[in-house]
């Protein structure tokens, strides 16, 4: 399977920005591996509609678990489908941080995802603290027990919270284990679905550094903060794919 470049611009961006790196994406071609950007909420339908007919994809950041209702500021994912979105992120560090996620949340956000034919990425990562008292395996087998929903179809994304936006990186030999040990829980919680499925790594990828990690055995690819917000940045990280 192709690898998947997806770039998380967090709360940042303008419509003029939008615009300005749709037209770069639409207009890259030849790459080896496929791309999808995730835009703050208010810029969705427009990168959709700039991107409409091009091979770049459009997710969310976030979703709801509910469809509708009363649930100010929050927005569904259905919502996101009909503003163009095909995918969404869910249970990113910051939102479990920030908004005290727990992976039962990210669970149902994740079946939410995938009701509304949106490809869910669930986010897992240990912090540093956990690192450092050698938890991380432990951590991120319980993220992936509890946020990944029976018959989960989608993709996991592996990111150490210390690594994101710290310019800190894991050894290529750490990522490789994390992602052989998370292969072999989505086998175990999945069976063959999970042999074949996408795991992404993410935390202050580069262009100089995307081609070392995207050649790690059991890398599907990468989810980029920071170096998604630049079509340099972002395309010097799709052209490392090999
Ligand atoms: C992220 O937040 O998903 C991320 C990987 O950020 P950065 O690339 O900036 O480390």
């Amino acid at each position: 399977m192709r690898q998947l470049i997806a770039g998380n611009w967090k709360m940042n961006g303008s419509a003029a920005m939008a615009a300005e790196l749709a037209g770069a994406l639409r207009a890259e071609s030849g790459l080896a591996c496929d791309l999808l950007v995730c835009p703050p909420a208010t810029l969705v339908a427009g990168v959709a509609a700039a991107l409409k007919g091009s091979a770049v994809a459009v997710g969310g950041q976030d979703c709801h678990a509910k469809v509708s209702g009363a649930h100010t500021g929050d927005i569904s994912a259905a919502m996101l489908a009909d503003a163009g979105a095909s995918a969404v992120i869910v249970g990113h560090s910051e939102r479990r941080a920030d908004h005290g996620e727990t992976d039962a949340i990210v669970r149902a956000k994740a079946e939410a995802a995938a009701a509304a034919g949106l490809m869910p990425i669930v986010c897992v990562g240990e912090t540093e603290a956990e690192r450092v008292a050698g938890l991380e395996m432990a951590v991120v087998g319980g993220q992936l027990a509890g946020s990944l929903p029976s018959g989960f179809s989608g993709v996991v994304a592996y990111e150490p919270v210390w690594a994101i936006g710290t310019g800190r990186t894991p050894t290529e030999a750490d990522v490789a284990a994390m992602h052989a040990f998370i292969r072999g829980e989505l086998a175990k919680l999945l069976g063959d679905a999970g042999k074949g499925m996408r795991i992404l790594y993410g935390g202050s990828v580069k262009p100089s550094n995307a081609a070392s990690l995207m050649a790690v055995a059991d890398v599907g690819g990468a989810l980029v903060g920071g170096a998604s917000l630049k079509a340099e940045d972002f395309l010097g990280i799709a052209r490392a794919v090999r």
